[in-house]
């Protein structure tokens, strides 16, 4: 996250828009969950955040944005009439979309917002923005990137064939993104640069095949657990769905959090694992980036439950309760031990 720092200060078009994010984005936090069915942006906001589209375009983007049920999904058909409306390749519409994207970071420790959007297989876009957890940790935080990667997944999204940010990807985030199936080809946009591509961007790496794993993040394939006795509560049952869905290929130690918030909603995250184990993304950060793209704040969480495997060779349950005690204190995260499925 440095880089952004330097280049938005060197950057002076960056640094307003960083500046309008950041006020609105102040602004945003305050109407947020007083209710859910009201609209947290309106015409205002979206002019101020892209200027350049039409007011049809305006309007269009609005709708998607205020609907919480997509939780940081611009549907395909919505990118399509946008960018049909705007004369605009896609590849340009997801720069111009990054300050919306900003809105999504919540940032306590460093101030700084960073966006990311990022084009599913499907045509979709989702947002991304950096998490940052106060009193713990910087490893607990989330950047951009994998808030867009992680949005996408729990999406059930196919794949990712490009993503927009404001600055380079850092080091952890290219390694992040390397476990993609078509990482070499991903095409990166970066604000004001010409795109790149991951091979350009991480030469040399180290990734799956080098531990020999076939296995790609978006690669569709799901663990069989089971929960004993088998699970009733909807939150449980939520966090075992993700835990299932969790992309473990190395550890082998699925896992899945669900959260219930304020408003009665289930979010739920699913652990995504890298082969250089610690840009690994835990699956309460998981949660929480969904839970911010449906509109509402860790200080609403009012339940957790974590699912895993008992006696893997990891566990996400300390990490998971020390993160949560300093978002929410006063909600005690519930672990679930699951077992394979025999
Ligand atoms: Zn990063």
């Amino acid at each position: 996250m440095r880089e952004v720092k330097f280049d938005m200060l060197f950057s002076r078009r960056g640094a307003l828009v960083m500046l309008a994010g950041a006020c609105l984005a102040g602004r945003l936090m305050g109407k947020r969950s007083d209710s859910a069915a009201k609209a947290w942006l309106d015409a205002q906001d979206l002019r101020r955040l892209v200027p350049s589209f039409s007011v049809p375009s305006r309007e269009r983007l609005l709708r998607s944005l205020n609907n919480r049920a997509l939780r940081g999904q611009l549907p395909a058909a919505e990118v399509e009439g946008i960018g049909r409306a705007e004369r605009k390749q896609v590849e340009a519409l997801m720069v111009d979309l990054l300050p919306v994207a900003q809105l999504y970071a919540r940032p306590p420790i460093s101030s700084y917002r960073v966006g990311a959007v990022a084009r599913g297989a499907s045509g979709s876009l989702y947002w991304g923005a950096n998490l940052e957890v106060p009193r713990q940790p910087l490893g607990y935080c989330v950047h951009a990137e994998q808030a867009a990667v992680a949005n996408a997944f729990l999406h059930d999204e196919a794949g990712l064939v490009a993503l927009a940010i404001n600055a380079a990807p850092c080091g952890h985030c290219r390694q992040f993104l390397n476990e993609l199936p078509n990482a070499p080809d991903l095409a990166v946009l970066i604000a004001n640069h010409p795109p790149a591509t991951m091979a350009a961007l991480l030469p040399a790496a180290f990734g799956p095949s080098n531990l020999g794993m076939r296995e790609r993040l978006f690669g569709g394939k799901s663990f069989d657990l089971e929960l004993a006795p088998s699970p009733e509560e909807d939150l449980t049952r939520a966090a075992l769905k993700a835990a299932c869905q969790s992309y473990a290929p190395y550890s082998r130690s699925p896992s899945g959090i669900a959260l219930r918030s304020l408003a009665g909603r289930t979010y739920a995250g699913s652990y995504i694992e890298n082969a250089a184990f610690n840009p690994s993304l835990p699956p309460l950060q998981a949660a929480l980036v969904s839970l911010i793209m449906g509109g509402e704040e860790p200080g609403d969480i009012t339940a957790a439950v974590l699912v895993e495997v008992e006696d893997a060779p990891i566990s996400q349950a300390s990490a998971a309760r020390d993160a949560l005690g300093a978002l929410a204190p006063a909600v005690t995260l519930r672990r679930v031990p699951a077992r394979w499925k025999r």
